[in-house]
């Protein structure tokens, strides 16, 4: 399949390729056609998957195709502020040639530049839904002329609390109007809202929730909790961790990871919801350039992050929310690439690693040996993952073996 097939115009075709896709993803491939063909769409896919070309090609070339007096005609939803930012970039990359403006709006920065792009007169609004509804109230934003809504990242929308917000905003837009929902995964209160907001959708599948991504190799580690921080510097030796984002559960665990791995001369930040956004930004784009090694981050702050070339994610703490394992491990193996996936699982965990595996339908396999075994957890399973750094391998298993007997004993 190509580009050439999906009934792009020729200035899209020209940005497609400057922008290096040789060919459509499958969430383009399913989705552009029906876009231009007017029909409203629910889409299950996650991030990495190319949902954002999937709906911004076919959205600018819409618009190219009916011009009137400038008005905010596009509005697209984003859960967080990151995921805007790069939402935006995308519509900036896929308008450059043409006259239609375009802006993010989320909270964290100072309002003014916003309300300034917002005044000289934008075609495509991006915003989280805590500041649009402040602009709204504010009557810096009006939506009366939108004709095309996407509600990105739905499930994770619902998940942090901005349903109320949502609905909110959606009273204020047209009721004619095409509108695209996207969600990594579709649990029922997904379901209730597409099918309160959609009219006879398309419904499109990338990357269905119950598989994951095949080039993944999935681990899983047992260990006792106080054990999780020299078990996780024991996998960051090995040489082939590059680019590594670890998932904590909360905010205080990430902070306090950062900073012991930074003690370790480990370089690492920690990225969530109560750094400010300047710090994120910084946080994100020296991991992006290298400068990092190790981003630590929560599953809110995490969402949507696009960062190529990700080596391996890392289950610092086993998610609660099984979808949430599916979603955080696609961060790495992006565009084609291959990654790792390590889960570390303590005894308090087990009940949230038998949700998980029971969604994705197979069980993550064990690594076997290495220095921080849970005693009270060896594995009754015991397919060897990967191997672990070749550097000190026996000693260290001769060492958990020892430390093994000793809490049996
Ligand atoms: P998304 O799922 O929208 O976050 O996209 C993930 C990444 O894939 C982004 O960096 C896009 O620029 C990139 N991408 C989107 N479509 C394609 C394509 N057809 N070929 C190669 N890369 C793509």
């Amino acid at each position: 399949m190509s580009f050439h097939n999906l009934e792009l115009n020729s200035a899209l075709l020209r940005v497609v390729k400057r922008a290096g896709y040789t060919e459509p993803t499958p969430i383009q491939t399913r989705t552009i056609p029906h876009i231009l063909n007017g029909r409203d769409i629910v889409g299950c896919a996650q991030t990495g998957t190319g949902k954002t070309a999937a709906f911004a090609l076919p959205i600018v070339q819409l618009l190219g195709e009916d011009r009137g007096k400038r008005c905010i005609r596009v509005l697209v939803l984003a859960p967080t502020r990151e995921l805007a930012a790069q939402i935006d970039e995308e519509f900036g990359k896929f308008s450059r040639n043409s006259p239609l403006r375009h802006v993010a709006i989320y909270g964290g920065v100072s309002q003014q530049p916003q309300v300034a792009a917002l005044k000289r007169g934008v075609d495509i609004l991006v915003a989280t839904p805590g500041r649009l509804l402040d602009l709204m109230n504010q009557k810096f934003v009006r939506l009366n002329q939108i004709d095309y809504f996407v509600l990105d990242e739905a499930d994770r929308m619902l998940d942090m609390g901005f349903i109320n917000d949502v609905k909110r905003i959606i009273k204020g837009l047209p009721k004619v109007r095409q509108t695209m929902l996207f969600s990594a995964t579709m649990p029922q209160t997904v379901q209730e809202l597409s099918n309160s907001i959609l009219n006879d959708p398309v419904k499109v599948e990338a990357n269905p929730q119950s598989t994951t991504v095949d080039k993944i190799a999935q681990s899983l580690y047992f260990v006792e909790r106080g054990e999780k921080r020299a078990l996780l510097k024991y996998i960051l030796r090995d040489n082939a961790s590059e680019k590594v984002l670890v998932f904590t559960r909360t905010k205080h665990r990430a902070n306090n990871l950062a900073k012991q791995l930074n003690r370790a001369r480990i370089p690492a930040e920690a990225i969530h919801g109560n750094k400010t956004q300047g710090a994120r930004t910084r946080a994100l784009s020296r991991f992006k350039s290298g400068h990092t090694s190790v981003l630590v981050a929560t599953d809110i702050a995490a969402r949507g992050l696009d960062i190529d070339a990700v080596t391996h994610v890392i289950n610092f703490d086993l998610p609660n929310l099984p979808e949430s394992y599916v979603h955080r491990i696609g961060r790495t193996a992006r565009a084609g690439a291959s990654g790792f996936a390590c889960s570390f699982c303590d005894i308090d965990e087990r009940k949230y690693l038998n949700g998980i595996e029971e969604l994705i339908r197979q069980p993550i396999p064990v690594v076997a040996e290495h220095p921080y075994m849970s005693a009270i957890e060896a594995p009754k399973r015991s397919a060897p993952a990967s191997k672990p750094p070749e550097r000190n391998r026996r000693r260290r298993a001769r060492r958990s073996r020892e430390r093994h007997q000793t809490r049996t004993a």
